[in-house]
């Protein structure tokens, strides 16, 4: 329903209703503290709480946005609940994702070469058509590096770099990548 469309950059639209309208899981993954949390409640609550991350844990977050063409995408959001730490029950956790976000800290080469490690995963065990983002997050703390890139036309991705903190291509990550998704066949009415 249009009900749900509130929020985001929807003023074109104005909430068309028989368009197509995609339902897609979107995981996260990357190291504890790049803030994948935050980056979630930036684009979903529109704020920036590093205090709050207890209140996603469990289940997921979701939110609908409108793209230019009339298609809604309603992204729902998991985060890791903290199990980057147990490598083991990823699969689990990115079964049926049509979208995955690898986030690192543009600060720390650390969290860059372990999300290197999860792009590897979902190659090897996520579905074949995943869409993914490279996602070089506290893009406030320095300035713009261009790390991410090279690495994530080699490997099909889309690259970006975020701030949760001050909003800064929150809301072009979530839009660029379901203009990304593969479409199902118009045809099927
Ligand atoms: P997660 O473990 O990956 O979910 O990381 P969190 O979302 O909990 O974030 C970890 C910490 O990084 C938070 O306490 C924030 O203070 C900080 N943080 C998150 N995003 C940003 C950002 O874009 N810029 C800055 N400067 N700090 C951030």
């Amino acid at each position: 329903s249009t009900g749900s469309l509130g929020g985001l950059n929807n003023s074109e639209s104005g909430g068309v209703v028989d368009a197509k309208n995609l339902r897609v899981k979107l995981v996260l993954l990357g190291d504890s503290g790049v803030g994948k949390s935050c980056i979630v409640l930036r684009f979903v609550r529109g704020q920036f709480d590093p205090t709050s991350k207890v209140t996603i844990g469990a289940s997921f977050l979701s939110q609908t946005i409108a793209l230019q063409d009339s298609t809604t995408v309603k992204f729902e959001i998991w985060d890791t609940a903290g199990q980057e730490r147990y490598a083991a029950l990823a699969p689990l956790y990115y079964r049926g994702a049509a979208i995955a976000f690898i986030v690192y800290d543009i600060t720390s080469p650390e969290t860059f070469n372990k999300a290197q490690y999860w792009v590897k995963e979902l190659q090897k065990h996520g579905s074949p058509d995943i869409v993914m983002a490279l996602v070089g997050n506290k893009a406030d703390l320095h300035e713009k590096r261009e790390d991410g890139i090279e690495y994530a036309e080699k490997n099909g991705m889309f690259f970006i770099e975020t701030s949760a903190k001050t909003a800064d291509n929150i809301n072009q990550l979530f839009e660029e990548i379901a203009k990304r998704l593969p479409r199902p066949p118009s045809s099927s009415t």
